[in-house]
This record gives C-alpha cells, structure tokens and sequence, in this order.
C-alpha cells in the first residue's frame, strides 16, 4: 500500500521474546522463545531503510523493552531523521526504560479492552491493571502515549468504557486494531469481528473522539475508499525507491523482511537480513508477484460482497498464503 498520512514506516520485530504468551499473538511470542536480530544487522538496515524513504521505525515484537539494544535501535533511527514508534505490553517499565521511552516519538501501549477481556486474552490475571497502570506511568513522565486495542467479536460495544480509561489514564490515541487469525491467534477465529461490528466500531470511535478529545484510528478501510483509491492500494505504476510506494515494511525477529504484515506469505519476500543488506534485498526485488497479488486482491473485494469497512491488509495476508493451482 502507499504510504498513509505522508508516513513510510519500517516495522521492526527485534526478539519474540515476551514477558506474556498472549492467546491473540500474532508473533506467536513468549516468555521461551529465543529468537532474536542483532543490532549489528538491524542497526544499518535502518540507515538504509531510511536512505530508500522510510521515515518512521516502528518497533514491535515480542516485547521491544525486552530487547536489550532498543536505545541503540531507537537512535540509529533518530540519527537517521527517523520518527519512532515502540510498542510495549506496559508490563515491563522500570524507571531506566521509562527514561529510554523518553526518547521515542510515541509509544503505544496494548491494553485489549476492558479488565476481563484484556486478562483472558493475556492470560494473565492483573495484566489489565499492571498495563493502565504503566500508561499512567508513561505519560507522567513526559512521554507521547497511545493504546493498541483488539477489536474481537461483540467488543465493540465496550470501546466507550475502554476510552474512558485511557483518555482519563492521558493517552492520546486509540487505534483500534480488529483481530486477525494469524499466528497464536488462529484458535481464535470464531471471535474475528464481521462487517456489523467493524461498522459499530466506527461509529463508536467517532463518538469517542468527540467526547474525549481522543485522536482515534481503526485499522480498516471504507469500502469506498478501495473503489476510489485502486492505485494506492495495488502499487500499479509505482516508481522510486520502495518508501515512495510500500508501507510498511517489516522485518521479522528471524530476519525475514516482508511487504506490508508480519507473516506474509515468504514467496513475495525479499529475503533475509541475515544473507544480505537491506540496499541489496530491495535492489533484486521483483515486486511484480506482490503487485500481482493486491491487484487479485482488490478485485475480489470490491467485486464481491463486503461490508463497508474492509480489513485490507488481513486479507492480503490471507491471500498471500492462497495456494493457486494446489489439488
Ligand atoms: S501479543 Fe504482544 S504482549 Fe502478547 S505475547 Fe505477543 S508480543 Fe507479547
């Protein structure tokens, strides 16, 4: 997709290592898993990143505060002319990371709904608690926060309750992420939201906005938009360096640097950061194959029957992973 807001993001995973083994982890990280990038390969992929467009690092995981050269990746980016984005559980914040933070643009704590719904999808009993309370500490100390909220089945209905804690905790922003069955989160997908839920959530969030002053975000598109806006989602005659046309960009905990959602299908990747550098795996890319599939895509949604909210970049991720012509 191209870029959003005049924003080109690189979204990093640099460990799937995590203080939770969350029941809706895309990642599929946890407290045992090991897999991690060095600074060593992630600290010039940023420079180079941003020398092919990419304005913004966003750092995800696992657990970023776990990751012991964040402050060494946050300002590689920084002396890159790079905004940061870090996103952190909140479980993990010690007065040392908190002062690290301090340093990043914004930083976005997941808090998944309301006590119950947060805790059973966290699988930690107070994880709800602990993470509002490290909002609270967050924005007392200085630093621009924003909460990452799931959207699941029937959710939509306490997005008002949840506003209120954030708003009053002083978050910025609530983005509004619909879950996807990716990763852990496969066992989960009788609880996706469907067209009505994601159509509620809208308005919900609208009403939100107007009455807490909220900056708000949900991660799904108008149907409208796709029908209007073919190019910016098919890259059809994008030129340039990739920041100019292909948002985001990921790069996995294991290397693998990927158009546009963590787990995207390897036959449309560029490769690994662990054989090449960033410059080389985007100068042999062939995009067609990528550009091939959005198109396929976008015909299939907007020829067929949608709602008016369409989550695009999980269908994509679905599509990249349809085997065509397999018996
Ligand atoms: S969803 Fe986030 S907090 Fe939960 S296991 Fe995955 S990386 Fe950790």
């Amino acid at each position: 997709m191209a870029q959003v807001g005049g924003r080109s993001v690189f979204q990093v995973h640099p460990t799937r290592l995590c203080t939770l083994r969350c029941l809706h982890c895309y990642s599929s990280s946890g407290p045992d898993v090991a897999e991690s990038l060095p600074i060593g390969v992630l600290g010039p992929a940023v420079r180079e990143a941003a020398a092919l467009g990419y304005d913004v690092l966003s750092v995800s995981g696992g657990e970023p505060l776990l990751y012991p050269e964040l402050r060494a990746l946050v300002r590689a980016a920084r002396d890159a002319g790079m905004r940061t984005t870090v996103t952190t559980n909140g479980l993990s914040l010690t007065p040392r990371r908190i002062a690290l933070l301090r340093e990043v643009d914004l930083v976005a704590v997941s808090v998944d709904g309301v006590q119950p719904d947060h805790d059973r999808l966290r699988g930690e009993p107070g994880s709800h608690d602990r993470a509002m309370t490290g909002v609270r500490r967050l924005t007392e100390a200085g630093v621009p926060v924003g909460v990452v909220t799931t959207l699941t089945k029937n959710g939509a209905t306490r997005l008002g309750e949840v506003a209120d804690q954030v708003a009053a905790a002083g978050a910025l922003l609530l983005q509004v992420r619909p879950l996807e069955a990716e990763g852990a989160a496969r066992r989960l997908s009788a609880e996706r939201p469907g067209p009505v839920e994601l159509a509620y959530a809208a308005v919900e969030l609208g009403r939100v906005a107007a009455e807490h002053g909220l900056a708000v975000q949900l991660d799904a598109v108008p149907r409208t938009s796709l029908l209007r806006d073919r190019a910016s989602f098919t890259a059809e005659g994008a030129t340039g360096d990739l920041g100019a046309w292909l948002t985001p960009l990921v790069v996995e905990a294991n290397g693998a640097v990927v158009p546009s959602v963590h787990g995207f299908d390897r036959r449309y990747a560029l490769g690994s950061l662990l054989d090449r550098p960033l410059a080389d795996l985007a100068a042999s890319w062939d995009p067609a194959p990528y550009r091939d599939l959005c198109a396929r895509t976008w015909e299939q949604l907007t020829g067929g029957r949608t709602g008016p909210l369409i989550t695009w970049y999980g269908h994509l991720l679905r599509a990249s992973r349809a085997r065509v012509g397999c018996p």
